[in-house]
């Protein structure tokens, strides 16, 4: 290859490139949670974090949208560098986050959780939009969100982030704990949204599940990458692998 084609396609790489995080640290108070995390996601991949409890992974992407106290480094989205920047500004740069306890309001109908979040860009779903990605919603709607099943409150909460008009998705275990055939629904509902284009970085401790919908996935160990492969590595290697990944 040329030197010019070279550049060429270091140009395209970063014109793709949705979320790039290098050098990341973060704190705790006095303890380090994060030593030196470096990755990135391009446009319209899906991206696992895999990693056993305590690795890092929520810490990660708590750090991305500005969630800890103290974290150093870089983290650009979308061309913006947003280490120095409030949750509220790293919000507007497209991104959004859906937490591992779903963040559903017991007080509020699902109707009113689903509206809550402001909108951060134009294109966001619309309510009907989001009702027939989860047609499981559409009666629940004036239900309180104490009343909803967690299944329902996991596609509540991917559902309100997709009204904001944010294209690059982080989402925090959105099976844990939810029956097979819920879990089913919410990977059918993320490959829609990467068939349109979503770009997403998803923590997932159900290595099956991720091994279904990603592309990449990277490994995560007491606060660092420690190992990153394609999604074809994984099945083909997929026993030895994944019992790794819960020993
Ligand atoms: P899990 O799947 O269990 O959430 P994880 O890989 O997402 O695991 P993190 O939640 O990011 O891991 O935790 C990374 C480290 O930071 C762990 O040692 C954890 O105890 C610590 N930690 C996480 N949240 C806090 C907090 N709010 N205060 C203090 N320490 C924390």
């Amino acid at each position: 290859m040329s030197e010019a084609q070279i550049e060429a396609e270091q140009a395209d790489t970063t014109t793709q490139t949705v979320l790039d995080v290098s050098d990341l640290r973060a704190w705790y108070g006095p303890s380090r949670a994060l030593h030196d995390i470096a990755l990135s996601v391009r446009t319209g991949e899906l991206v696992t974090m895999l990693g056993r409890n305590g690795a890092g992974k929520t810490t990660t992407l708590r750090s991305i949208v500005g969630m800890v106290p103290r974290r150093s480094g870089s983290i650009i989205i979308n061309g913006t560098q947003t280490i120095g920047l409030p949750s509220h500004r790293i919000a507007r740069t497209g991104i959004a986050f859906c937490p591992e306890d779903r963040g559903i309001y017991a007080s509020l109908s699902a109707e009113e959780n689903l509206v809550l979040p402001p909108v951060v860009a134009p294109g966001g779903m619309s309510v009907e939009d989001i009702l027939t990605l989860f047609p499981g919603l559409r009666d629940r709607m004036k239900s309180p969100g104490t009343k909803l099943s967690g299944g329902e409150q996991q596609m509540l909460a991917i559902g309100r982030i997709l009204r904001t008009g944010a294209r690059l998705l982080l989402l925090d275990e959105p099976t844990e704990g939810l029956a097979p055939v819920v879990v089913q629904q919410i990977g059918a509902a993320i490959a829609d949204l990467k068939a349109r284009g979503y770009t997403i970085l998803m923590v997932e401790q159900n290595v099956r599940f991720a091994s279904t919908v990603a592309d990449r996935h990277y490994v995560i160990d007491r606060g660092q990458v420690a190992e990153t492969f394609d999604n074809a590595t994984l099945l083909a290697d997929f026993d030895r692998i994944s019992a790794r990944l819960s020993a």
